[in-house]
């Protein structure tokens, strides 16, 4: 076994990136680069772009990334959960063809979960998939499918045995989002952004090596989508920032993130923009006032805990032990964090926090904290579900009762007729 240590990696990354990082290169031939020498994703296998380091130690090599300005790979969105699936359950021919466009940045993803009937409940899933001669026939509705209209790929996850109990009849698939079969329509938020869809698929298709495990192992793989997403969620999760330096490597990032990245803009609000909070209570005034200071305190005190239990998260993972309780809690104290500085926030701009566009503070953006931090207990499961996680699988708590898991799917009662 190969022993990493923190000094070695750092010299090894600031050695390549000080002979290779030049800004004039374009951002995919440099990200292939990246991929050609393991420094795409430094955690993940020799074979696949990485360089088998502990993931504890991958952190080390993005500071070194960020000391010298150089652009990594395309991380936002669905691709990182795409890419984690395809790590642990796709096949050869998955990996070849998907990896490395995704971490060029070539393709978009999306992730084809949420029906109108089934969010929380995700293994009531009923859009269907068919073997009709040498394809997959897929018909339904999926819904909150964030960048579905700029994606070229998405992670469907569909019913191919309607006889077997509800979790064992799902299968899992990549699909060809550029397909007569698939319409997008998009949906608006209250935050005025419109990164979400309605994906309906009628006789869409996909071919049968584009599912992923075999089918009826759509469930095992989701979970793991829906592992790295929570896991996404903690507080140490970066969001690409356009970078105003000379240079076409940042010039074409510059230009994804205004396009195919647009969808994400909003994120760091949904987070809750704790950063800003010391600089607005300052710049107005407000931290003279010994109520606003106590809440900030709060805040600061519970955001830094939480990015704590993340590190001790990864640090165990970084060592090969298993997953704590910690991991669990990481997604559902994101919602507290932020839901706590949409309060912190309102409490410093007053009734001005409700003003959207260039009258409110920050040109809006703090209205924008205030409109987008729901999303945060929502998506990629909400608070109650991790709370009902929490309680069963970590403290052993009894399971909500079930009638839904005992029998046929098709015989389970249902409000949507399929
Ligand atoms: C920003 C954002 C991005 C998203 N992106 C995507 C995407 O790209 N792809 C995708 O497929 N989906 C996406 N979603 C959808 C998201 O996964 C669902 O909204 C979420 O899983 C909840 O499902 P639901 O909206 O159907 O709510 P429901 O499941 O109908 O829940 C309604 C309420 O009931 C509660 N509830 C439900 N079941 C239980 C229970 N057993 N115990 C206690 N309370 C319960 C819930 O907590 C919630 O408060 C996104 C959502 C958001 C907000």
């Amino acid at each position: 076994m190969i022993e990493f240590d923190e000094k070695t990696v750092r010299a090894e990354a600031r050695a390549w990136l000080e002979a290779n990082w030049n800004p004039d290169l374009g951002l995919v031939e440099w990200r292939n680069m990246l991929a050609d020498t393991g420094w795409a994703m430094p955690a993940w296998p020799r074979e696949w772009y990485g360089r088998g380091l502990p993931s504890g130690l991958a952190p080390i090599v993005e500071e070194e990334f960020q000391r010298i300005g150089a652009v990594g790979v395309a991380r936002m969105g669905i691709r990182m959960l795409a890419a984690a699936t395809l790590l642990e359950h796709g096949s050869q021919m998955h990996k070849e063809k998907f990896l490395r466009r995704i971490l060029t940045g070539e393709d978009t993803w999306c992730q084809l979960f949420s029906e109108p009937g089934c969010g929380s409940d995700l293994a009531g899933a009923t859009t269907r998939a068919e073997k009709k001669g040498n394809r997959w026939i897929v018909n339904g509705q999926k819904v909150w499918t964030t960048s579905a209209h700029k994606a070229q790929y998405g992670l469907l996850l569909a019913r191919t045995d309607w006889d077997l109990p509800k979790h064992k009849g799902l299968s899992y698939f990549v699909i060809d989002m550029k397909q007569p079969g698939i319409q997008v329509y998009p949906l608006r938020q209250m935050n005025g952004y419109a990164s979400f869809n309605q994906v309906f698929l009628t006789d869409a298709e996909v071919a049968p090596e584009f599912i992923v495990g075999e089918p009826g192992d759509g469930w095992k793989v989701a979970t793991t989508t829906l592992m790295n997403e929570r896991r996404g969620a903690d507080s140490l999760r970066r969001y690409a920032q356009p970078t105003h330096k000379p240079g076409r490597a940042y010039a074409e990032e510059r230009e994804e993130i205004a396009t195919v990245m647009e969808p994400y803009k909003w994120y760091p609000q949904r987070a809750g923009r704790v950063d800003l909070v010391v600089e607005r209570a300052k710049a107005t005034g407000r931290n003279a006032d010994p109520t606003v200071r106590q809440e900030i305190a709060k805040l600061l005190i519970l955001s830094k805990t939480a990015e704590w239990t993340a590190r001790r998260a990864r640090a165990a993972q970084a060592m090969g032990r298993p997953q704590g309780p910690e991991g669990s809690l990481g997604k559902l104290i994101s919602s507290n964090v932020a839901r706590t500085a949409a309060q912190v926030h309102t409490l410093i701009a007053g009734a001005d926090a409700m003003l959207a566009g260039r009258d409110g503070p920050m040109d809006g953006l703090i209205a924008e904290v205030l409109l987008s931090v729901p999303a945060t207990s929502i998506a990629g499961g909400t608070d109650e579900i991790q709370r009902n996680i929490i309680s069963e699988r970590v403290l052993r708590m009894p399971k909500e009762p079930r009638t839904d898991t005992d029998r046929p799917f098709r015989d389970v009662p249902r409000n949507i007729i399929s």
